[in-house]
């Protein structure tokens, strides 16, 4: 019986990434030569497995392999690139990859052994676990994040721009994914507005709740649902609002809080010519 060729990874998506248990690797201890042994076809699987996503390519099972036609027991199995073989499609990766791999069962003796390796890829490129993992570990310099802070908070200029300014003034290659994750850091610093206004809402609402004397009005803008103006009055306020209603100043800041929003006051002055916020 022969291993039909292509059962595995006959798709272009990259297979070799869900064995991300491996990234601890050592990738100095992959490796395949003429003349390794295994002990079983379990090992080889497994280490198939590791190889293939530590050095990049996927490896399928080609065909070529032999059964042993008494015991059912598999006795030499070929392994090639995922990008071996003529394609037969046009969304097929083959791409006529020579690599290749021949293990036999070793009849008289106790494992398995490598007796072909053609370690040579051509017409693809190969993405190792190293170039794939280490990016996300990188970090960016302090310098880097300052330049990044004033051109996303002073200079407001998009992710794609920033990258471009990045690498050509420090001279340095920049994982999009650390930019990403940079910018989003000081934008968020820079406009805390939805958290904090949903907290403020909260913990209003929760008032109101427990006493629904609370008047709670407010409107949101339509387009992005953000809050755009909030007014509210605890009860003790409207008592006083009634009681000292006869002077009601009303004065408004401007852009003084870090939200660089209007705040509005209601304030009277009670008996004692004390001053009371009545409403906001
Ligand atoms: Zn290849």
């Amino acid at each position: 019986m022969l291993f039909s060729e292509g059962t595995n990874n006959e798709s272009c998506e990259d297979s070799s990434s869900e064995t991300s248990e491996t990234s601890g690797t050592n990738s100095s201890e992959i490796t395949i030569y003429v003349g390794k042994t295994f002990q079983s076809w379990e090992h080889v699987e497994k280490f198939m497995k590791k190889y293939a996503s530590v050095k990049g390519h996927g490896v399928r099972i080609g065909g070529g392999g032999r059964v042993d036609k008494e015991n059912h027991q598999i006795l030499k199995r070929t392994y090639l690139c995922r990008h071996a073989g003529e394609s037969k499609a046009s969304t097929s990766c083959r791409v006529g990859c020579p690599w290749k791999l021949n293990i036999w069962a070793k009849k008289d003796k106790n494992y398995l052994e490598v007796t072909t390796f053609k370690d040579q890829h051509i017409g693809h490129e190969l993405s190792p676990l190293a170039s794939r993992f280490v990016p996300t570990l990188r970090k960016l310099s302090e310098e880097i994040l300052q330049e990044i802070r004033f051109l996303t908070v002073v200079a407001k200029v998009n992710a794609t721009i920033q990258y471009r300014v990045i690498r050509e003034k420090f001279k340095t290659r920049i994982y999009r994914t650390d930019l990403y994750n940079a910018i989003d850091k000081f934008r968020r610093e820079a406009m805390p507005g939805e958290e904090d206004a949903g907290t403020l809402l909260k913990r209003l609402y929760d008032k109101k709740d427990e006493d629904p004397r609370w008047i709670i009005t407010m409107k949101l803008d339509s387009a992005t649902g953000s809050l755009t103006h909030l007014f509210w009055m605890t009860p003790e306020q409207q008592i006083l609002w009634l009681r000292y209603h006869d002077v009601i100043m009303h004065d408004n800041t401007y852009k003084t809080n870090r939200y660089n929003r209007l705040l509005s006051l209601f304030v009277t002055s009670n008996n004692n010519l004390k001053t009371r916020i009545v409403a906001q």
